[in-house]
């Protein structure tokens, strides 16, 4: 007798009923995290009403706490993460210049962290997007630097990199101008327990995000990718940050699926809020188009959660 209908029956009720946990764990942590928020919305606002904030990043999830370590408020940076950290200077433009020369014409503080990462003491666990090349990374980085500094020479431009094994930031190219940078650099502190160490097994999540809520879902613990709603390659990054989590898993036989969470974020701005969810529903629909993908979504390899996150209040929702 062939039982093998059953049992794949089974694995995928075991699947579903994973997802169905995991919706309604994540929503907990939302929860809590969202009233985090609430109670630094007094001191985040002043901080916004100071300075302006971008920091620029590679979508690896070594580099999720990376506003941790720049001592920076949940909410408090627009932060752009890739696959790499790369972006065309046009895009960034296009994206956040109006944002860049309302906030220095207001006379805010306005400051944009571009972070590469490395892992000092094992060259193989650098930045994938570059090979785990530090010349072509810094080549990359250098570029983008002048490029924005030229645009906006009145931002506080910094190219710095983040040694993934012991949480150090070090600056490889610093506008001394930028007083929070430079307290930040002269307390560096070793983060490598509160951002990269991993619990035990069961109780760290893997997967990808999507969207601009990061913190507002994703736990220290957590080993998610994270990219940007607006990234200008999101299709390309997603599916790549997919094929990277399916080759990690191979001939893995597991139930319990990474799990990409797509969150669209919901703005006060109505635009901007149809933008990203433009962009974020394009680059899914696409990637789930590709048929190894839409094989590994069917065997439980991967699984998709949908959610939406309130941005004025970081409350999120389930959606699917
Ligand atoms: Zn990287």
């Amino acid at each position: 007798m062939d039982g093998s209908g059953d049992k794949s029956a089974t694995r995928a009720g075991r699947i579903g009923d994973f997802l169905r946990r995991e919706r309604v764990e994540i929503g907990q942590g939302n929860v809590d995290r969202s009233t985090e928020y609430e109670r630094h919305l007094p001191e985040l606002r002043r901080r916004l009403a100071r300075r302006t904030t971008f920091v620029v990043t590679c979508m690896d999830e070594r580099c999720g706490g990376i506003e941790d370590r720049l001592e920076l408020l949940h909410g408090e940076a627009i932060v752009m993460a890739t696959y790499g950290g790369r972006i065309e200077p046009d895009d960034f433009d296009r994206l956040f210049g109006v944002k860049i020369r309302h906030s220095v014409q207001a006379r805010r503080q306005t400051a944009i962290y571009l972070v590469a990462h490395r892992e000092s003491g094992d060259p193989e666990r650098g930045c994938a997007a570059f090979g785990s090349d530090p010349a072509e990374q810094v080549t990359a980085f250098s570029a983008l630097l002048e490029d924005l500094r030229r645009r906006y020479p009145d931002a506080f431009t910094h190219f710095l990199s983040l040694d993934t094994a012991t949480g150090l930031i070090s600056p490889e190219k610093a506008d001394q101008r930028d007083d929070h940078l430079v307290a930040v650099l002269s307390g560096r502190k070793n983060l490598t327990d509160s951002g990269t160490a991993a619990g035990g097994e069961g109780t760290v999540r893997r997967g990808i995000y999507v969207g601009d809520a990061y913190r507002s879902w994703i736990l220290p613990n957590d080993r998610f990718m994270r990219l940007s709603a607006l990234d200008p390659n999101l299709e390309a990054d997603l599916k790549t940050a997919i094929r990277t989590v399916m080759e990690a898993e191979k001939g893995v036989p597991t139930d319990r699926p990474y799990v990409i969470q797509i969150d669209s974020p919901i703005y006060p701005d109505v635009k901007l809020s149809g933008n990203c969810r433009r962009n974020i529903e394009q680059a899914v629909n696409q990637a789930v188009a590709d048929p190894e993908i839409l094989a590994a979504i069917d065997d439980g390899r991967v699984g998709i959660i949908k959610t939406e996150t309130e941005m004025g209040s970081q409350k999120g929702f389930a959606v699917g």
